[in-house]
């Protein structure tokens, strides 16, 4: 027992000990209670469980996250707020051993008082009594978004096209295989850079940055080109389709950036751009060479008609002298092969006129059935060949169609003139008919050639066509010819609207047929018709008494021009050049003068255009005709002729009819001229 002042002592003391720990415990609640409400205000859930696993302790967070009253759970499993999946997650973890809050914070869905879901991210540490405290971290919004960046890197990852889906602001989040596979780059590389930054270099063009940056900036899709460089610095070109992805709101939640590989076909692009340009530079250089070419053949056939001049000239005049009868066998020849020669020359230099565009249709009205029998006289066979050759001409077909006359009288001479060539019995037939109009085109004039001759085999159809072409080149010594009078033929029924085309069979016979635009009827009157004068007509008399002067370097023209003009009654003085021309000019007084182009000293144009000059101070010269020899028809060189001054032009080699004609009509215009003054 102890005494009444050890039991002061002793209450006091154990007041003292009461009031102390009514303190302490005062404090510890104090701070407790702040603990608390500094827990209250996180954020973040903050929970305890006891060792049974139920709940002691839990923040306000609880309440806004899952809508739940924290207190009304309070006493219950943390496990009966999880989705039924994920509580063997938490169990394990719950399970594990004490201590503090490892690295492994999985995510679990969490049941809201509203039925819906949160995603939380636990974590949680086992305290030594066995409880358990924890805190959650509502994740919910970047669950959702990485849902929708796992679904877009679905569709992409499936794509050969380049994909890159970049957050609002531009930075990557992700890349697909094919990204990899072309740039090298990984996504490790790659996240939280804009693209641009990694991936353009020296030669992208700021431009198309600019653009995409843009589109960036204002959230709205765009396409571009750009060039782009992989990780080892290979410049590559891909053609860029970026487009926002909007959430609900219609806020942009992210950009995805869909790239093809346009490398390759870049490539092509240029390579089919550098063979435009190569085409054309050939072009270009294929028509200057055409041009050199035509031009070379008018030269060419120049150099060989002044000389045929002289063959066939001094040939018609050989004919006129009495001769035996081998002499006239040997002449006859001589004035045939000249001719020939002459035919080739003149469809070689028709084709090249042709070619390089110098060919012009001269349209006027024109009488279909002369041009028809004009063409089959000059194609008729001698008599003693066993081959008629008849026209027939539906009475339909109007007298006259608008065309060029001598042109389609060159095609049929050509096609009447192969049927004869290639049947050497039988018969060749020329039909003219009329097609119905087709459309809106009017009546077509039909022209078929019908043959029973050698005929054409299929493979060799479209080849008789092609220029210099023959089906068999024996037949060239067999039959003769250039291989030319087809494509010319084509060309011309082109450039007429129509088309030629053939049906034959070996053995059996061809037939080629074209068609021609009928055009608008023409009066009859209005056709024109070429009239050969009578040969032996005697020359007008007006020009009986012209004073000539014929300039001319080559003495056999000079002889074969002059004795022309004897066998019509006529003398001319001589001149070898321009110079001599003047002169003559100066001393003496001419009406006409036959001018050549090319000569020494001084040519033709030269002294046409001086004595046009010197007419201005020397009215002899007034009234001068002036008629070039040309033995070049290209129509530069007839232009040149009437730019110098001259009146007209005869053409090597020069035939009677054509130089009596000139003559005429010199006379009259200088009897116009006389009587104007
Ligand atoms: P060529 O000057 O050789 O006659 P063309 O161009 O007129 O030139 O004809 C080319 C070739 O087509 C001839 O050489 C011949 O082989 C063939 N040919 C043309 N017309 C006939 C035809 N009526 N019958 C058989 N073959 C023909």
């Amino acid at each position: 027992m102890s005494g009444a002042g050890d039991e002061q002592g002793g209450s006091l003391a154990a007041d003292l000990h009461i009031q102390a720990t009514y303190r302490l415990t005062e404090a510890l609640v104090a701070s407790e209670q702040r603990m608390k409400r500094r827990i209250e205000l996180l954020a973040e859930v903050v929970f305890e469980a006891d060792a049974a696993g139920l709940l002691v302790f839990l923040n306000q967070a609880w309440t806004r996250a899952l809508g739940h009253p924290a207190d009304g759970c309070l006493g219950r499993p943390l496990r009966d707020f999880v989705l039924s999946p994920d509580r063997e997650a938490l169990d394990r973890l719950q399970a594990g051993e004490p201590g503090e809050a490892g690295g492994v914070r999985p995510r679990l869905r969490f049941a809201r008082a509203s039925g819906g879901v949160a995603w939380m991210e636990i974590s949680l540490s086992r305290l030594a009594d066995g409880g358990a405290v924890g805190v959650l971290h509502d994740v919910t919004v970047v669950k959702q978004s990485e849902d929708e960046l796992k679904k877009l890197s679905l569709v992409a990852s499936s794509t050969d096209n380049l994909v890159i889906i970049a957050d609002r602001d531009g930075r990557t989040e992700w890349v697909n295989e094919a990204f990899y596979r072309r740039t090298g780059y990984t996504l490790d590389d790659m996240r939280g850079r804009t693209p641009g930054s990694v991936l353009q270099g020296p030669g992208s063009d700021p431009r198309s940055i600019a653009i995409l940056r843009q589109a960036i900036a204002e959230g709205r899709s765009q396409a571009t080109e750009l060039l782009n460089y992989t990780k080892a610095g290979t410049p590559y070109w891909v053609r860029v389709q970026l487009s926002p992805i909007r959430d609900e709101t219609g806020a942009v939640q992210r950009f995805v950036s869909v790239q093809a590989d346009v490398t390759e076909q870049r490539r092509v692009q240029g390579e089919i751009e550098a063979a435009k340009d190569r085409a054309e530079y050939l072009a270009a250089e294929a028509q200057a060479a055409n041009q050199a070419k035509s031009e070379f053949l008018a030269v060419l056939s120049h150099e060989i008609r002044t000389p045929m001049n002289a063959v066939l000239g001094f040939a018609a005049v050989l004919q006129d002298t009495l001769l035996d009868e081998d002499q006239r066998d040997c002449v006859n020849t001589i004035a045939r092969s000249g001719r020939s020669l002459l035919e080739i020359i003149n469809e070689i230099l028709d084709y090249s006129k042709i070619e390089s565009g110098e060919f012009r249709l001269e349209l006027q009205p024109a009488d279909v059935r002369q041009c028809v029998s004009d063409a089959v006289e000059l194609c008729r066979p001698p008599a003693d060949r066993l081959l008629r050759l008849e026209v027939e001409i539906n009475p339909a077909v109007p007298r006259t169609i608008v065309t060029d006359a001598g042109r389609l009288r060159q095609v049929l001479v050509n096609l009447v003139g192969n049927a004869v060539k290639f049947t050497a019995s039988g018969r060749v037939r020329v039909l003219v008919g009329l097609a119905p109009p087709v459309g809106p085109a009017g009546r077509r004039v039909t022209f078929a050639v019908e043959d029973t001759g050698i005929g054409i085999a299929a493979k060799d159809l479209e080849r008789i066509f092609a220029p210099f072409s023959q089906v068999d080149s024996s037949t060239t010594r067999k039959f003769g010819g250039t291989g030319l009078g087809l494509a010319i033929a084509r060309r011309i029924v082109r450039s007429m609207g129509g088309e030629i085309t053939v049906r034959s069979e070996p053995g059996q016979g061809s037939v080629f047929s074209f068609s021609l635009e009928a055009g608008a009827p023409v009066a009859d009157g209005a056709a024109r018709t070429v009239s050969r004068p009578p040969p032996a007509r005697p020359l007008d008399p007006a020009a009986q008494a012209l004073r000539i002067l014929v300039v001319e370097d080559n003495d056999v023209n000079l002889k074969l021009t002059l004795r022309l003009l004897a066998n019509l009654g006529l003398h001319a003085d001589t001149a070898a050049d321009g110079r001599q021309c003047l002169e003559a000019c100066r001393e003496r007084t001419y009406d006409l003068v036959f001018m050549d182009l090319r000569m020494p000293e001084m040519d033709g144009y030269e002294a046409a255009a001086e004595l046009r000059r010197r007419a201005a101070t020397d009215p002899r010269l007034a009234h001068l005709h002036i008629c070039a020899l040309t033995s070049n028809v290209m129509p530069a060189e007839r232009d040149a002729c009437l730019a110098a001054g001259m009146n007209g032009f005869l053409a090597k080699p020069v035939r009677a009819e054509e130089l009596r004609t000139a003559l005429e009509r010199a006379a009259a215009a200088l009897a116009r001229g006389r009587a104007e003054v």
